[in-house]
């Protein structure tokens, strides 16, 4: 009899000592798991001549997750994209304040190479633009040559790996030498990705980049930023709000310039923090 179990006490339940146990400091006390930041953006501001497109913006960039960044147009979107990669530099005019910093170096610091941070995160753009005189094979690989590879094992192993990896090579690795303008629109974005892919970055910049495609084509590159992801960091700007909420961790909302919220996505579309995302998430103005 006495080996049986005791009986549970349910008359005087333990949750009264949990309840006031002090939870919260040791729960603090732990070490948390700190997230990687890819881009580290502190109140960043950028005018064209004396045209304010962006005020005050922070924002911290996780590394390998997709961030969309989507508001309405004019917003300054594209404004903020190019400025990650110092594309804005080529519009004369254009000023830039705060501090921008990608895996921990200085996008502007003294010394550093456009062209360098342009390898390290590439872009790819609304229209499709293959070199209209090159090849396939030559698209992906312009990159490369420029910067001074010669060998032919290298070249021949990279033009795989990035056709492989932006989803392509399957339909092109029997016509490597046709020009890369005889693809199809979707192929031809997807050939955009591998051409930036093939000087290997660590962060991949999208700026609308199915708002050319059609339904089956954006598909295929929303399935390809999941992968992509795996590997790089991601940050997609598009006004497709359904695309933004299928295919990103993480939302940025701008509006006028301005870095409205910043959260996880499902949260952004489901539960905002402000006003103005709620109404614009909800389709009242855009
Ligand atoms: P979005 O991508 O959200 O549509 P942009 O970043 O293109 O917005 O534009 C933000 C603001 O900056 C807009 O008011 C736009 O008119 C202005 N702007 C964009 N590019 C230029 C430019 N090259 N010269 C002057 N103003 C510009
Ligand atoms: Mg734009």
């Amino acid at each position: 009899m006495s080996t049986l179990p005791e009986a549970p006490r349910t008359s005087a339940p333990e949750p009264i000592r949990v309840a006031t146990a002090p939870a919260p400091a040791a729960t603090a006390a732990l070490p948390v798991q700190a997230e990687e930041i890819a881009f580290d953006i502190k109140n960043f501001s950028m005018w064209y001549g004396q045209r304010q497109a962006l005020n005050d913006v922070t924002i911290r960039i996780p590394a390998k997750k997709v961030t969309a960044i989507i508001g309405p147009s004019g917003c300054g979107k594209s404004t903020f994209l190019r400025a990650l990669n110092r594309m804005h530099e080529l519009t004369p005019g254009t000023r830039l304040q705060g501090s921008l910093r990608h895996f921990g170096d200085d996008l502007y610091g003294p010394g550093v190479e456009a062209v360098e941070i342009r390898r390290r995160v590439g872009m790819v753009f609304q229209k499709s633009n293959p070199f209209p005189t090159m090849s396939i094979a030559e698209n992906v690989l312009v990159g490369l040559r420029l910067n001074g590879v010669r060998d032919k094992a290298v070249l021949r192993e990279r033009l795989e790996q990035s056709l492989r990896m932006s989803a392509l090579w399957d339909e092109v690795k029997d016509v490597l030498g046709r020009p890369g303008t005889s693809l199809s629109g979707g192929q031809q974005q997807r050939l955009c990705i591998a051409r930036s892919l093939a000087v290997q970055p660590e962060t991949l910049l999208m700026d609308e980049p199915c708002s050319a495609l059609d339904p089956i084509a954006t598909a295929k590159i929303e399935e390809l930023i999941q992968t992509l992801r795996e590997s790089y960091t991601v940050v997609i700007v598009t006004h497709n709000m359904q695309q933004a909420a299928r295919c990103s961790d993480r939302t940025a909302f701008f509006y006028m310039g301005r870095l409205i919220e910043f959260d996880e996505t499902r949260k952004i579309f489901t539960n905002p923090g402000n006003p103005q995302t709620e109404a614009y998430v909800s389709g009242r103005f855009g």
